[in-house]
């Protein structure tokens, strides 16, 4: 068999086992309502919690950015790409994150992989929650460190791994700060507990904690009260922020040693102005009030609460991510299928992206819903509840 022929067997088998991703396409920017194939949707699966994807005052921060700055950076950061603004961000990040100070590079997926490999080597040890999101995973695999995967938010199994790691020079915990799939928070308090008990790391990716937790969404190391205690944090802007690029908060001396050795910063360009203005105003927006996350809250709460009292599961979420429980697989697909019919885009999400027989709908809620658009979606699932026998 040639490659193509490979190929086209190895794609016949991932849609046998309906695993074949379908990419909608959408003909507008991103909003409470979105525009796919001519059709009006409520939009229920992004990430963009606060609305700032198309907002009037970012939009027009990157088009003033642009015109100071250019398009492009036309280098990495350590030869000719740094531009002042880039600085300005990091400055920025710094103080709202309440820490000495930040890095930012190209996304999310990037932070994780210009920290976890730079940071250990063969004596170190690796502790990382095993529902971990996969950039983590991916950057664990680039680090030589050995490597020991704890039970989901179980201390305990924690511990017994911090044991068994005794004997390596670093110990790096790494958790999620919110599990996207279930909404579910780090127990942070007791990893920081037991980071000291056995002087290990912590690091934590707060990709969706971002914008959404903690005081004007500073994230999961301020809800706790606990951002001295935590070592490292990965920050994303393509979620809360609106834009796209991620950045590392940190102690200076950390900070200073990654723009010697991570990777991605040394090989790979900068963010683009535009990403770089855009990103300063989001955190000028944050900084200013509260308003847009208490909206986001104000949404999440309405929404859960109805859905609860229709009578369906949303499981352990502690945050404005909704899981509808299904559990079955088919008829998770069918839902998430007639929910579109009916005007609706909600990402069914099935095995292997959570374990077999959890299958669900998972909602995503932001602060640009209005409280017409939630009620419209509560009808449709109250519907399609009560037609799959669910509620
Ligand atoms: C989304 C996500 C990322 C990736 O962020 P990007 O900026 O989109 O690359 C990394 N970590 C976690 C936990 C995420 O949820």
């Amino acid at each position: 068999m040639n490659f193509y022929d490979q190929l086209k067997q190895e794609m016949e088998d991932l849609e046998q086992s309906g695993l074949l991703v379908t990419i909608r396409t959408l003909e507008g920017p991103q909003g409470a309502w979105i525009n796919i194939n001519d059709k009006k949707f409520l939009n229920l699966c992004s990430n963009n919690y606060l609305g700032l994807a198309n907002d009037k005052r970012l939009k027009d921060a990157a088009i003033k950015a642009i015109e100071k700055w250019g398009v492009g950076p036309g280098a990495v950061r350590t030869i000719a790409g740094t531009m002042k603004i880039h600085e300005e961000l990091e400055k920025k990040l710094a103080e709202f994150k309440k820490v000495e100070a930040t890095l930012v590079v190209q996304s999310g997926f990037n932070a994780n992989q210009a920290v976890i490999p730079t940071i250990t080597s063969e004596e170190d040890a690796i502790l990382s929650d095993e529902l971990n999101h996969a950039s983590i995973i991916d950057g664990v695999r680039l680090s030589k460190a050995k490597r020991y995967v704890w039970k989901h938010k179980d201390l305990n199994s924690l511990e017994e791994q911090l044991k068994q790691a005794a004997n390596c020079r670093r110990k790096l915990i790494i958790t999620d700060g919110v599990f996207s799939m279930d909404g579910d928070i780090a127990p942070l308090p007791g990893i920081v507990e037991l980071a000291k008990k056995y002087d290990a790391l912590v690091m934590i990716d707060d990709a969706h904690g971002e914008g959404v937790l903690g005081k004007n969404g500073r994230g999961i190391a301020d809800h706790f009260n606990l951002t001295d205690e935590v070592d490292i944090e990965i920050g994303t802007l393509s979620k809360a922020f609106g834009i796209v690029g991620g950045f590392i908060s940190g102690k200076k001396q950390l900070i200073d040693f990654l723009k010697q050795r991570a990777r991605p910063f040394l090989f790979s360009s900068s963010l683009s102005p535009a990403e770089t203005g855009a990103a300063l105003e989001a955190v000028n927006i944050l900084s200013e009030s509260e308003q847009l996350v208490n909206r986001l809250w104000d949404n999440a709460r309405y929404f859960q609460q109805k859905i609860k009292d229709m009578g369906y599961d949303i499981g352990v979420t502690e945050t404005p991510i909704t899981p509808v429980m299904i559990y079955d697989e088919k008829k998770t697909k069918e839902f998430s299928f007639e929910l579109y019919e009916k005007g609706i885009f909600a990402s069914a999400i099935v095995y292997p992206t959570v374990p077999k027989g959890k299958a669900r709908i998972r909602v995503m809620i932001s602060a640009v819903h209005s409280k017409e658009d939630l009620d419209f979606a509560l009808e449709k699932f109250e519907y399609l509840g009560k037609k799959f026998s669910i509620i």
